[in-house]
């Protein structure tokens, strides 16, 4: 019998698919695999970017850029997630030539002294981040003249691409604000092009790259459309991105199936109480697994490409089904997909929908159960008390 715990399959043709209908649009791509490739494992995503030709990627944590490059990726790494560099970080960095995101004063200073310490020759290439409206990191448009003549007295330092980020491309109805952000984005461009006249830009993540709403020669930073989900879905503009498709599948074995009995409950706090004679099965899977504990009514998962309702209360590990209309009756050992599979599987968006969330987090939390680990997507402190 299956071992009972949940299993998540990695379907990497699936990746590269979407990876070469992206290229098609033809913009140079930097593609986001932070946070562990959203969930899906970093070192193989690398490996096929590699392989369909990609220049750029952006990594979150430095740790994860420096896995990018140790799986053989060759072009310029970014690491999106950094503080102000230390020592290590530029050894790190200039060891395995990666491209650290500085946002800040501080970030300039740590990274150009720690390069003076170390007496490095060659310079460390770095990603300028301008803040243009999202409000989180980046310089602002008026210090930029600024930074323009820190670097361009900073030899140590090499900027090679200017990096922004969008915040509301995903909603056609808020283009005005998005135009905004390209317009304040560009004004940056002019002034630190004219000290760096070969720098890349980078703005548009995946809604901006299927919206088409920044200059040709951008470094478009597409994120959740490599794994195959559309981020204009639910609005007009769903579909723009052409044929992707899911790559993350997550199924969970029967552990136990049995008849309910008209007035009988199921699980905690006696959510759902049979109001007829009903067969419900209980699956390997519970919000230890990532899988949330208060999913909406009308929440499905599928068994031979049928859909079955959850039921009850989601457990630790394990989550009830109602089997009761299935065309056979299955049995313990029997797989359950809780994401994708085949027939009519759940997909990430409606997973979504039924959680409160979106795609991005439902692919971060159940990815957490693959069972090869990557590098770390946080730097955590553990200490025991
Ligand atoms: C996560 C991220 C992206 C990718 O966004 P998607 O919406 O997944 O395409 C791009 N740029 C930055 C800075 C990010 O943090």
């Amino acid at each position: 019998m299956t071992e009972p715990s949940c299993h998540v399959r990695i379907n990497w043709e699936h990746f590269r698919h979407n990876v070469v209908t992206l290229m098609q649009k033809g913009h140079d791509l930097m593609p986001v695999i932070k946070a562990d490739a959203y969930g899906h494992g970093v070192t193989r995503a690398a490996k096929i970017l590699e392989e369909c030709g990609i220049a750029w990627a952006a990594a979150g944590t430095l740790e994860e850029a420096a896995a990018i490059r140790d799986a053989g990726f060759s072009g310029n790494i970014v690491s999106l997630l950094c503080l102000a560099p230390g020592d290590d970080d530029i050894r790190l960095a200039r060891e395995k030539n990666l491209t650290p995101l500085i946002h800040n004063r501080e970030g300039l200073v740590a990274s150009k002294e720690a390069m003076r310490r170390q007496g490095a020759v060659t310079p460390l290439t770095i990603a300028v981040k301008v803040n243009t409206g999202m409000g989180r990191l980046g310089f602002a448009l008026e210090d930029i003249e600024k930074v323009a003549a820190f670097l361009a007295d900073a030899p140590e330092l090499s900027p090679i691409v200017q990096v922004s980020h969008l915040a509301v491309a995903d909603d056609p109805a808020e283009s005005a604000y998005t135009s905004r952000q390209c317009d304040i984005f560009y004004r940056a461009t002019d002034i630190l092009h004219r000290v760096f006249p070969s720098m890349r830009c980078s703005l548009g993540n995946t809604a901006g790259l299927l919206e088409g709403v920044t200059h040709d020669d951008d470094l478009c930073r597409p994120g959740i459309a490599l794994y195959g989900y559309d981020p204009l879905y639910g609005t007009e503009h769903e579909g723009h991105c052409g044929s992707l498709l899911p790559v993350m599948e997550v199924s969970a074995p029967l552990i136990s199936v049995h008849p309910l009995h008209k007035g009988e409950s199921v699980g905690y706090g006696r959510t759902y109480k049979a109001d007829s004679e009903r067969l419900v099965g209980w699956v390997a899977i519970g919000y230890a697994d990532g899988y949330r504990r208060n999913p909406a009514p009308g929440t499905c998962m599928s068994i031979n490409g049928t859909r079955v309702p959850v039921i009850g209360r989601v457990a630790m590990q394990m989550t009830c089904v109602d089997l009761t209309d299935l065309p056979t009756p299955p049995v313990p050992g029997d797989t359950v997909y809780v994401l994708g599979g085949p027939g009519n599987g759940v997909s990430a968006q409606e997973l979504a929908g039924w959680w409160g969330t979106i795609p991005y987090e439902v692919t971060c939390l159940l990815g957490k159960n693959r069972t090869e680990s990557g590098p770390p997507v946080k730097r955590v402190a553990c200490s025991a008390l």
